[in-house]
């Protein structure tokens, strides 16, 4: 079998985006994916188009905030025991990293990949894609006063870094969103945000890469081989792909296929739940309820709400449908909601988190071949069209779209400065 330009291995939103924007390029491109979209994260999330969130995951006072959440029974952020020992480097290197220096590196990188993403996904609207997007705007809600507060001090933060965002009184927020009910002290507006089907981005990432040459196979890889500086054997379960190069963009899943090449990735799983629900009210506009930690997105297919951060391992997959009705429970707080609807349209799925809370884009060290887009985090769809661009990039020597230093595996080697 002749050797491909590239092997993309993991169909997610990044591994597809990777996929599009290098046959678009002119790449011969085969996408390897072990078992469809239910595999990764990339289909049930909360779809939520966020330019805002330039700010990484890992800054001043998240340590604070993920200890409270952790002493509260259903809190936001939690650890579960499948995590392991393994966890406890994981959070040594985050709360290590949740200073105003890593802020500072990170948000030129985030701006860039969720700017370019914002304009990937308006290109495919325009071009006729059914994406279910919109960029309406996204409203933040308080319902108590200690939120309201944390509100003032994002406000403060977004502008600081010049994302628009404007606080709003109770008024302001249920004039903008009649389908709230009681219980609001008011919001934040974050003009620039916005909304997409996660599944018909999905959709139209692949239609893309589809149409301009990109192929598929369904294959679970098992190792790379990497023969020289430009030839890689991709060992899969189903046979062999030759490659000149190949990309890692298999979520929680990279770490193992990356192993041999450098240094070990620290991507850890971090679970989430979607429910969807066909009969919930229409709303106008993406919602996140501060107070309840829920993201709400009004899909035209129902009302999806998401929520929890919980680290833990790879295989811990199973649908729990008391998770699904705390979902529900807490967003009929502010929203009314059909009382007793049975779960349906139920979803987990595993956010792949770095301790910095940058995504891993870059050549590995040990194997020139191999480069990993992996680690987006809360951010993947919103910054998968991004990435793939950064990447196509990386693979055909052009100018670098974010900076190499800032996301390189590199970051990670024992000895590196930014090694915590
Ligand atoms: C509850 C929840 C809400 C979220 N909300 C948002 C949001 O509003 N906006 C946003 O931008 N992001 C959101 N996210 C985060 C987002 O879903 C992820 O960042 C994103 O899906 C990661 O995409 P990925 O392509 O890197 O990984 P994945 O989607 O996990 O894809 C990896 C793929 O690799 C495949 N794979 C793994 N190993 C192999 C192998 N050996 N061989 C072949 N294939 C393999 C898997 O089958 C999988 O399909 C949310 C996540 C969760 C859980």
């Amino acid at each position: 079998m002749n050797t491909v330009d590239v092997v993309v291995v993991g169909g997610g939103i990044v591994g597809r985006s990777v996929a599009s924007s290098a046959a678009r390029r002119g790449m011969s491109v085969r996408l390897v994916e072990a078992g469809g979209v239910t595999e990764g994260s990339s289909a049930g999330n909360a779809g939520h188009m966020v330019p805002s969130h330039v700010v990484p995951f890992a800054a001043p006072g998240m340590v604070r905030s993920g200890i409270t959440s952790l002493l509260r029974r259903d809190g936001a952020f939690a650890v579960s025991h499948h995590a392991g020992p393994g966890i406890v480097p994981w959070l040594w290197r985050f709360a290590r990293s949740t200073t105003e220096a890593n802020v500072a590196r990170g948000v030129p990188t985030l701006r860039t990949l969720l700017d370019l993403t914002a304009d990937e996904i308006e290109r495919l609207a325009t071009g006729g894609a059914r994406l279910d997007a919109a960029r309406t705007g996204l409203l933040q809600v308080c319902s108590s006063d200690a939120s309201m507060r944390e509100a003032e001090h994002e406000v403060a933060t977004f502008q600081r870094w010049g994302v628009r965002a404007r606080l709003l009184s109770a008024t302001e927020v249920r004039e903008a969103e009649p389908a709230l009910r009681h219980g609001v002290r008011g919001g934040v507006e974050l003009v620039d945000d916005g909304r997409f089907d996660p599944a018909g981005l999905l959709a139209a990432v692949w239609a893309e890469a589809s149409d301009h040459g990109a192929t598929a196979t369904t294959a679970r890889v098992q190792r790379l081989e990497v023969v020289g500086d430009r030839q890689v054997r991709v060992i899969t379960d189903e046979g062999i792909v030759d490659a000149h190069q190949v990309v890692v963009a298999a979520g929680v899943w990279t770490p193992a296929l990356c192993a041999p090449f450098g240094p070990r990735l620290p991507i850890r799983p971090a679970r989430g739940n979607s429910v969807t629900m066909p009969d919930g009210p229409r709303l106008r506009l993406p919602l996140l309820l501060g107070d309840q930690r829920l993201a709400v997105n009004p899909l035209t297919d129902g009302l999806r709400i998401t929520g929890r951060f919980e680290l833990t391992s790879p295989s811990h997959r199973a649908i729990s449908e008391r998770r699904t009705k705390e979902l529900v429970r807490r967003a009929a707080e502010v929203l009314e909601l059909p009382a007793d609807a049975p779960p349906q349209h139920q979803w987990t799925g595993l956010r792949p988190a770095t301790p910095d809370g940058l995504p891993v884009i870059g050549r590995m060290p040990g194997a020139s071949a191999v480069v990993v887009a992996a680690g987006h985090g809360m951010l993947g769809s919103t910054a998968g069209p991004g990435t793939g661009e950064a990447v196509a990039a990386i693979l055909t020597g052009g100018t670098p779209v974010v900076d190499d230093h800032i996301v390189s595996p590199a970051r990670f080697a024992r000895g590196s400065r930014r090694n915590g």
